[in-house]
């Protein structure tokens, strides 16, 4: 096996058994705190000498949950909730949890009923209106106040300076999975859909200097390989989640690549780098300002659609692909005016719904296979 080939079968390894990641680094001693989406400030936790771990729920059937939300609640919210009621979670020390959308503002609640204080809550709260200077202050007063929580849980102060070395940590992560998702674009004869999911995805259960290590060496073997004759579809992924293996197998059955994304647990976070400010957090909260195009986020005019059309444009790609999960509310409102800058911009969009909770696409199977053979009758 190439060393290319062995470093994406680790990512693939520790992104199908995170729990195993996570019992390793708690049995070295090193406290871990859950991170919920979306944009919860991860930096602080590492900052503290914690490991931040994320929260995206889990490929499984929730029963537990359903004390607790309605089953028209999405899939990630069910499934991360049920992880904490069956006792999971328990090497976590808290979980942060964001108010982002309306089915999140009742996590906090129905987590601290169900879970108790096995695992303590940290609600995080930023401003939507993030960009003015009123968004600026509030969402620095959130960092602020839990930086205080996290200090009390980690037993010492964090300076400035920790923090200040905590975003370098990040920032550079998020350069180097933003340049592999160039590469592996580029290099769809190498990395499948399942690799690039799987490089982005095990990032979120280890300490991110080591991931950051691990995608650079990826990179520079992606940079020295020949170039590509890849003669397969190329498409643009956007949603919240792009983890649904059954599904990632069917693209690459298809030939299908992922030539770039505008999904919410890839690209999305990695687009934005922090501005150097005197204090670390101002610049935290300033760089949450900055990002666009998430569903989740305030975006007037929808910049989603504009980038994705660039993304189309830029990397070459033959449509987009909408990973639509189910029962959520925010992915719902835009998908009409998106689509509608898509259809304008004449590029073809196809939809599939996705959930934590299925395991079996033959459905979807069906619409791709349908999407690919338009879009190869078009191209010939
Ligand atoms: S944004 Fe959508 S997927 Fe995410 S928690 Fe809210 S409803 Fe669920």
């Amino acid at each position: 096996m190439s060393e290319l080939q062995e470093l994406l079968r680790t990512c693939r390894e520790i992104a199908s058994h995170p729990g195993k990641a996570c019992r390793r680094a708690a049995a070295a001693g090193r406290k871990l705190v859950g991170v919920m989406p979306y944009f919860c400030p991860e930096e602080l936790v590492y900052a503290a000498g914690m490991l931040p771990v994320g929260l995206w729920g889990a490929d499984m059937q929730a029963s537990l949950s359903r004390r607790y939300y309605p089953s028209f609640i999405c899939s990630l919210l069910h499934t991360a909730l049920e992880l904490g009621l069956r006792g999971e979670l328990d090497m976590l020390s808290a979980v942060m949890i964001p108010n982002s959308c309306d089915s999140l503002k009742g996590m906090a609640a129905n987590w601290k009923y169900g879970v108790g204080d096995r695992i303590p809550v940290v609600s995080v709260s930023y401003a939507q209106n993030r960009r003015i200077p009123a968004g600026e202050e509030f969402t620095l007063s959130q960092w602020r106040k839990i930086l205080r929580q996290l200090e009390e849980l980690g037993g010492e102060a964090v300076s400035p300076e920790a923090v200040r070395a905590a975003v370098a940590v990040y920032d550079r992560n998020r350069s180097a999975l933003l340049r592999f998702t160039e590469l592996a674009g580029q290099h769809p004869e190498l990395v499948t859909p399942g690799d690039r999911c799987a490089v982005l995805k095990a990032g979120y259960f280890m300490d991110r200097a080591e991931h950051s290590a691990l995608a650079e060496r990826i990179n520079a073997l992606l940079e020295s390989a020949p170039a590509s004759c890849w003669e397969g579809l190329r498409l643009v992924t956007t949603g919240i989640l792009a983890d649904a293996p059954a599904l990632l197998d069917i693209l690459e059955e298809n030939r299908i690549a992922v030539a770039a994304d505008q999904v919410a647990c890839e690209s999305v976070p990695l687009r934005y780098l922090t501005p150097e400010t005197e204090d670390p957090l101002l610049g935290m909260a300033r760089r949450l300002g900055t990002v666009e195009g998430c569903s989740v986020l305030y975006d007037p005019g929808k910049q989603r659609g504009r980038q994705l059309i660039e993304l189309v444009r830029d990397s070459g790609a033959d449509g987009v692909l909408w990973l639509m999960t189910k029962f959520c509310d925010p992915e719902e409102y835009d998908y009409v005016p998106v689509k509608r800058m898509l259809d304008e911009a004449g590029i073809p969009l196809l939809c599939v719904e996705t959930d934590r909770q299925t395991a079996n696409y033959e459905q979807a199977r069906s619409a791709v296979e349908a999407f690919a053979e338009i879009l190869r009758e078009t191209k010939n």
